[in-house]
């Protein structure tokens, strides 16, 4: 049967605040301790790339200039957003942006919304990817797209920040273009090129750890209406802004040249967008469909189940009944049944206790899918009796089928609780006859037969009476 976390993985992020509570000293100093000589590091870097001016390094590209900006305290914070939770990459992006603002002379007030950039874009990463449950460790093509076109989404959106760097500059128009160019395509290229592949590599023991500490885990799914709608209003949100600041740059007063070179780019960026709106459309519908069929697969699965044995329930196995009887009245074919019942199972309650008892519908349920074959239906069908349905099976064959698994049950050893002890069952057995007017009638005589065992001794098998004769 379908397991429907298999097939809608959860996004998982280290929670602080049960790191906090639940995790032991190593793994607090390690983590916390790592964590804030990463945001050190990236502070650090941030104010280099200012210093050693990283930003804007021009490139020719088939003829059109464009720009790339390095900066790689957003390597390491992207990485940190997706390996272990939004809020671990956001605080260290967000420190660096400021700082590197603050060392640059740009106003506080402004450094401050300008430090929101990098933060915006993780954000746009890792609403899509709790909204789609696409995996991270980029192991099959539609991963990997998925993760191309975020790097992609989430660039751009980080670069409303570079709007922010010209005009506490005072850049003219014209020179806002490298610096915004320079921020997305540098974010695009190093997040595709350097941060996915370090991923990659890194999350089958990124996974193994999640596996080995859950208590320190927060899992999401997101599901409610609102949450989805958010999503979609916070990337047109995004994509308006985004055609409203290039329309305004390509209204400045620049020379003809550079407008049609940067018109093209543009476009680009546009198309680059519609396509992952289109992208995520249906990845966000492919995973629904998957979880309503991992949810519909589910509950047709308890429908048919016994819950304390996970053998069929008795309305199942009427079913099945009702079908094989059936069956054999249009082709002939033979088919069996057989009726079981625990014998003596109330001093078995009554010794050991009613959680043994269950221990023992469990372990006898165990041995009746070691013997039945996968054609057979075997069901719970009362408390402690049992039906197994035998398609094709003779009476004769019914017959061995159930010795065989009386004596399988006689020498199979229950253990609960520090007791162990073992249980003897009584079998009746008949096979379906052309003088059956129903069903019921077939499932009357294996009662029957099932009553006479009991009668007889217990701890046997009997067949029904007619059929004796028969088989004889
Ligand atoms: P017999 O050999 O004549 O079948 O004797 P028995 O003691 O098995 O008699 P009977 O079939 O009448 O007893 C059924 C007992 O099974 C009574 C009930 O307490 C117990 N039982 C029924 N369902 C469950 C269950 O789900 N769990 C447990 N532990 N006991 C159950
Ligand atoms: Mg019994
Ligand atoms: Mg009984």
């Amino acid at each position: 049967m379908s397991k429907p976390e298999a097939l809608t993985p959860q996004y998982r992020e280290l929670s602080p605040s049960r790191l906090w509570r639940n995790g032991s000293l190593g793994q607090k100093a390690g983590l916390f301790g790592g964590w804030l000589a990463l945001l050190a590091l990236c502070v650090w870097l941030g104010i280099g790339s200012v210093v050693w001016g990283w930003s804007g390094i021009p490139f020719e590209f088939g003829g059109v200039a464009v720009y790339l900006t390095v900066y790689p305290p957003l390597l390491i914070c992207l990485l940190l957003t997706l390996t272990l939770g939004w809020w671990w990459g956001a605080i260290p992006a967000y420190c660096a942006t400021v700082s590197l603002a603050l060392y640059a002379g740009m106003p506080l007030s402004w450094a401050l919304l300008f430090g929101l950039a990098n933060p915006l874009g993780f954000a746009v990463m890792v609403i899509g990817y709790r909204a789609t449950a696409m995996r991270r460790d980029l192991r099959g093509l539609t991963d990997l797209l998925f993760y191309v076109q975020q790097s992609f989404v989430a660039a751009v959106f980080g670069s409303s920040g570079a709007l922010i760097w010209s005009y506490t500059n005072g850049y003219d128009r014209t020179a806002v273009l490298p610096v915004w160019q320079g921020w997305w395509l540098g974010a695009f290229v190093q997040s595709v090129v350097l941060v996915g592949p370090v991923m990659a590599a890194l999350w089958p023991r990124i996974r193994r750890w999640q596996d080995a500490h859950p208590q320190l885990l927060r899992e999401t799914r997101i599901r409610s209406r609102k949450t989805l709608l958010g999503l979609l209003a916070s990337v047109t949100l995004g994509v308006l802004t985004y055609g409203y600041a290039t329309t305004g740059l390509a209204d400045a007063q620049v020379n003809l040249d550079a407008l049609r070179q940067t018109m093209w780019i543009f476009y680009w960026v546009f198309v680059v967008i519609v396509l992952f709106i289109a992208f995520f459309g249906y990845q966000l519908f492919l995973h629904w469909q998957q979880t309503q069929d991992a949810l519909l697969a589910e509950v047709q699965k308890l429908a048919i189940t016994d819950g304390l044995t996970g053998l069929l329930n008795r309305r199942e196995a009427d079913r099945r009944l009702a079908a094989e009887w059936q069956r054999t009245q249009r082709s002939g074919h033979s088919a069996s049944m057989v009726m079981l019942d625990i014998d003596h199972f109330k001093q078995i309650n009554d010794k050991y206790g009613h959680p043994a008892g269950d221990a023992a519908l469990r372990r006898l349920a165990g041995v009746i899918m070691s013997v039945a074959r996968t054609v057979d239906s075997a069901a719970r069908y009362g408390g402690e009796e049992f039906l197994i349905v035998l398609p094709n099976t003779s009476l004769r064959g019914a017959h061995a089928f159930a010795e065989r698994l009386r004596e399988e049950v006689e020498a199979s050893v229950v253990k609960h609780d520090g007791h162990s002890f073992q249980m003897r069952v009584s079998l009746g057995v008949a096979a379906v006859r052309d003088d059956d007017a129903s069903c019921e009638r077939w499932l009357s005589r294996t009662d029957q037969a099932l009553y006479r065992a009991k009668q007889g001794g217990r701890n046997r098998t009997e067949l029904d009476v007619p059929a004796v004769e028969n088989l004889a």
